[in-house]
């Protein structure tokens, strides 16, 4: 039994609206299209071949169909028909938009041109849409609840993979420190792998490594955790405390990267005790309150320029803050040391000796004239 025609059911409807329908060349109804292949394009039909002829050639139709949600129910969607080719180009955006109606209407021209679709092999109204202008390296065309959508071609699936697991590797390699994208025209940024900023990477161009790139600088979001990070390597359990440590010490992040450029590194289990390996020496500072003190390890002196370092800490002599402490961390080791008490003995051996004439003439001149009688006269 044949289905009741559109195009007779709605005619009148249809007069009413035929006459303002100024901007284009003709009409079809959708139950017409059966016979003609519908293209889909997308991005101005660039992957499309000679489309910049097909669209000076073209006539520009509207496809009639029937939308009962609308006013007067005619729905008319723009296209493209090439008549060499009897092909219709739709836009992705006007399929995605009426393909749900433009179907039924296209399904009453197969129920009613039964055989001639069985020859051709059409059964469904998706069966004359061709979506190969859509295709591309990565991802895969399809229809479903009326619009166009996508699946990730299963090739690039498996790449896709692949690559996120080359990053997450690079990421928990414990010999990377510093990342960033490896593309040129990216960004010349590293970061700590904590940083957001890592979001904007893409997986192929993302890049992890144990030493700074040449060209790169530090991203100025993470340059602190990352610096502490480096400071504290491989505890990385302890970046939390040593954070919290510097920042209730009001330690700037320039002073923590001042450490890491000298090779100095620094640990803290808690926040009353962070140990400072310096250049030579190990240190503590010792938080009390809202003060701190630094503690200097013990040393055994075995010659007058010779010693060895043994366990335990003593108090050092040093007033400040935890910044001023950091520098004076930064600027000890033994011959600096040694050079200092050499400095302190000359200055001791350079004091002048006590002279007794000075004392003499430290005497009023009276005494002084008594004294010289005294001599001459050698009175007694
Ligand atoms: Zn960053």
């Amino acid at each position: 039994m044949a289905t009741l025609s559109q195009q007779v059911l709605y005619a009148d409807l249809f007069k009413d609206k035929v006459d303002r329908l100024t901007n284009i060349d003709d009409y079809a109804w959708g139950e017409e299209l059966f016979e003609f292949p519908i293209i889909v394009f997308t991005k101005g039909g660039k992957t499309i071949p000679k489309y910049k002829s097909i669209y000076q050639s073209g006539a520009r139709v509207g496809l009639i169909t029937i939308n009962p949600l609308v006013a007067g129910m005619i729905e008319v969607v723009p296209a493209l028909y090439e008549p060499s080719s009897k092909r219709i180009f739709i836009k992705d955006t006007q399929f995605n938009k009426y393909w749900i109606y433009l179907r039924e209407s296209i399904k009453i021209g197969i129920d009613n041109n039964y055989n001639y679709c069985v020859e051709k092999g059409i059964k469904n109204p998706e069966d004359i849409v061709d979506l190969r202008a859509l295709w591309d390296s990565c991802q895969e065309p399809f229809i479903k609840d009326g619009t166009i959508q996508y699946k990730v071609r299963k090739q690039e699936k498996n790449s896709r993979e692949q690559r996120k697991r080359n990053r997450q590797s690079k990421i928990d390699n414990p010999n990377n420190i510093y990342f960033y994208s490896s593309n040129e025209n990216g960004s010349r940024r590293i970061h700590d792998k904590e940083c957001k900023e890592l979001n904007y990477i893409t997986d192929g161009s993302f890049t992890g490594s144990p030493d700074v790139p040449d060209g790169y600088i530090l991203c100025p979001k993470c340059k602190r955790q990352l610096m502490i990070r480096i400071g504290c390597h491989p505890n990385t359990k302890q970046i939390p405390v040593c954070s919290r440590f510097f920042q209730k010490h009001r330690v700037s992040t320039a002073a923590i990267q001042k450490m890491i450029d000298r090779g100095i590194t620094f640990h803290a289990t808690n926040m009353s005790i962070m140990t400072i390996n310096g250049i030579e020496d190990t240190w503590q500072i010792r938080a009390a309150g809202e003060g701190v003190s630094l503690w200097h390890n013990n040393y055994v002196r075995v010659s007058d320029t010779e010693r060895y370092i043994t366990d335990g800490f003593h108090k050092q002599n040093c007033k400040g803050n935890m910044s001023y402490m950091l520098n004076y961390i930064e600027g000890y080791t033994w011959k600096k040391h040694l050079e200092g008490e050499a400095r302190k003995q000359s200055v001791i051996k350079a004091k002048p000796p006590v002279i007794v004439n000075e004392v003499e003439n430290t005497k009023p001149w009276y005494s002084r004239l008594f004294d010289l009688l005294k001599k001459v006269l050698k009175v007694r």
